[in-house]
């Protein structure tokens, strides 16, 4: 599997290049973070022994086995939902906090981190594409809750993450992509350069990302090949 996780990388950062070239863009300013859920433990030293330095997860009870047998080789980024019951875990093991969805998921964070003396470095969801199943901040509150939740102290708010629409329409994910990128122009505008992460782009979008100002993409199946069936929990 090295084999193919390195070959995929290969590949994918070609098409990166590609996207860059074709959106006056530079390769240099996206990150890749590699979502493994589902994915073994295996697979995110595979991933950081090829070169990668940002491993994404979206489950707490998923990753706390992973990440504990890995050890601290990359920076942990949370992408998925999280509870309020799990924010004291996902502290432990996370060094960002990609999905902050509501107020109140903020302010316990702001509360945990301040309990451990530290901070903690946060980027707020925004739902561009409307879809009720998906969680975040609506595109109207954004700005309001930017300003808001960047006063909390224990919280180092430097970016806005989002999920784009799914659908095949090309035209609709560019939209969303690209209001999600005015909200974080409006952000940057508000705290200065250290608000510098845009994250937004899948497998299956990363490049339509690209074209909009993303500035850090989270591929997951184009890295690791499918996702595996879930073995427990
Ligand atoms: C699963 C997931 C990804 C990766 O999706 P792929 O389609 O496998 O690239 C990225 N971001 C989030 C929030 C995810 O949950």
């Amino acid at each position: 599997m090295k084999q193919r996780i390195s070959d995929n990388l290969v590949q994918l950062r070609g098409q990166i290049a590609d996207a860059c070239e074709e959106y006056d863009r530079d390769a240099d300013d996206i990150t890749i973070v590699a979502i493994a859920k589902t994915q073994p433990a295996s697979a995110i030293q595979k991933v950081v022994a090829a070169g990668i330095h940002n491993v994404g997860e979206s489950r707490i009870q998923e990753a706390e086995p992973k990440i504990n047998e890995v050890g601290r080789i990359a920076r942990f980024h949370m992408v998925g939902h999280l509870q309020t019951n799990k924010v004291k875990k996902a502290l432990e093991l996370f060094d960002v906090i990609q999905s902050v969805d509501s107020l109140k998921l903020a302010e316990e964070i702001n509360r945990r981190a301040g309990e451990l003396d530290r901070e903690v470095e946060c980027y707020l969801e925004v739902n561009t594409s409307g879809e009720e199943q998906k969680y975040g901040f609506a595109p109207e509150e954004t700005v309001s809750m930017i300003k808001q939740i960047s006063e909390f102290s224990n919280i180092e708010l430097t970016g806005l993450m989002t999920i784009g629409p799914l659908t095949d329409d090309e035209q609709q994910i560019r939209a969303a992509f690209r209001r999600c990128c005015e909200l974080f122009r409006e952000g940057r505008e508000l705290l200065g350069n250290e608000f510098d992460t845009l994250s937004m782009g899948m497998s299956g979008d990363f490049h339509l990302a690209i074209a909009e100002g993303s500035t850090m993409i989270r591929p997951g199946t184009s890295i690791f090949g499918p996702r595996r069936p879930r073995e427990k929990g």
